[in-house]
């Protein structure tokens, strides 16, 4: 998605967090909805459920939208809520066939999004093509404003989330202390000039709300740090993911090496390529991510520029990243657009030689990823399909006690695959 339209959804989310604002004025609850044509505001309206239960904000934008337009084919409208519809409002989406759904607040107990996962159901339009495929979805735009209107509401403030991120909370401080990481995380706040609160938010806001947000969340400093928090998190299945990776390599020993959407750097940057020398390229399409590396590997090595640099590359695009011994996707192909195609363009362009490590997630679908595997075994499937040879692999687990992102830890893993290409079998 481009940059304007990311504008244009925060100009209308304001909107609706003011008509939320309007709606308490009048003894309802903080709804507002909007919905939108080709860049015009078709209806609009507030909550009114006090004197008619089912007069939620969604629905009352959809009816006017209905009687305006003429038709019950909404297909190209977006709805615009500064909260996650609920399944009533949700059903009456997807009966309109709303193209685009963008709201601010997740609603994690209520929503017909990532509770009653309505929004997203292919089979209803299988079974009834009437209702069309499920909306595309944007979540989690301008949240801590619309909270903010909540937080004034104690009622509808979504009580049970705070327990989560009380606990998100402690954890993050927590890290901080540890005396392992305490230098290093000192000395890369001062570097990047980031307080620890707006580092803990970030912390925070990402396991409370990974559901709902999309690529962008990712263009944003304090999110990389963050993520490194994360990756340092004893006890998370990071570390486990890391070490995992970090034996693959030390088994393959690659002279060169491409991380593909590398987030924030990890173990084996340390471990094997500044320990061996050899050449490492972190690829990334947003430029925290340099900034952010730039900062850890000053501490880590003075000299790394000798061994590893950064390319900035859309895989959108479906562009090369050039010839390496070992190409390294770790939560990166799961975020590509038409991920097969690209996969399997780039296990086409590799020589015999070549080794691939993949982070593969299992289970349900998340909205910032446009590919889900059920099974390790459909994960395989799918790699041998993109001309992969599974050579060893390491299942993943989430540590319930730490990683804090899901509810439902038993529906998570993270299938660590090495493969090399069909072709060095010949
Ligand atoms: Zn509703």
């Amino acid at each position: 998605m481009d940059k304007s339209t990311a504008k244009n959804d925060e100009k209308i989310i304001k909107e609706c967090i003011k008509l939320s604002k309007l709606s308490i004025k009048n003894d309802n609850a903080p709804f507002g909805a909007i919905i939108v044509m080709d860049d015009k505001i078709i209806s609009k309206s507030t909550n009114n459920s006090k004197n008619k239960i089912f007069e939620h904000a969604e629905i009352l934008a959809l009816d006017k939208a209905h009687k305006k337009l003429k038709t019950s084919d909404l297909s190209s409208c977006t709805l615009y809520s500064n909260c996650e519809p609920c399944p009533m409002c949700a059903f009456m989406i997807r009966e309109y066939k709303i193209g685009k759904v963008v709201f601010s607040l997740p609603s994690p107990f209520v929503g017909g999004y990532s509770k009653w996962k309505i929004l997203q159901d292919t089979e209803i339009s299988q079974f009834q093509p009437f209702f069309k495929g499920p909306p595309k979805i944007i979540g989690g735009v301008l949240e801590s404003e619309a909270k903010n209107i909540f937080n004034e509401t104690p009622l509808w403030m979504f009580g049970s989330s705070a327990k989560k991120e009380q606990k998100l909370r402690i954890i993050a401080k927590s890290i901080f202390t540890y005396s392992k990481n305490k230098k290093e995380t000192l000395q890369l706040m001062i570097d990047l000039n980031l307080s620890k609160e707006e580092i803990i938010q970030a912390y925070v806001n990402y396991d409370m709300y990974v559901f709902v947000y999309n690529n962008e969340v990712y263009d944003d400093i304090s999110l990389r740090f963050a993520l490194y928090l994360h990756y340092i998190l004893k006890g998370s299945w990071h570390q486990d993911r890391q070490n995992t990776i970090l034996n693959f390599i030390e088994k393959i020993k690659p002279s060169s090496i491409v991380d593909m959407g590398f987030g924030a750097p990890t173990k084996y940057i340390k471990k094997y390529i500044l320990k061996n020398k050899k050449k490492l390229v972190l690829v990334d399409l947003y430029k925290p991510a340099f900034e952010f590396a730039e900062s850890l590997l000053n501490i880590w090595n003075s000299s790394w520029k000798n061994y590893i640099s950064f390319k900035k590359l859309n895989m959108n695009t479906h562009k090369l990243p050039g010839s390496f011994d070992c190409y390294l996707f770790q939560d990166s192909i799961e975020h590509v657009e038409n991920a097969k195609k690209y996969l399997t363009k780039i296990v086409k362009s590799s020589t015999a030689k070549t080794n691939f490590i993949l982070s593969i997630p299992i289970g349900p679908p998340i909205p910032s990823h446009t590919i889900s595997w059920d099974t390790s075994k459909e994960a395989s499937k799918w790699l041998k399909e993109c001309g992969l040879n599974i050579l060893d692999s390491k299942k993943v687990y989430i540590n319930p006690k730490v990683d804090l992102f899901t509810d439902n830890p038993k529906e998570f893993y993270n299938l660590i695959v090495l493969c090399c290409t069909y072709k060095k079998r010949k």
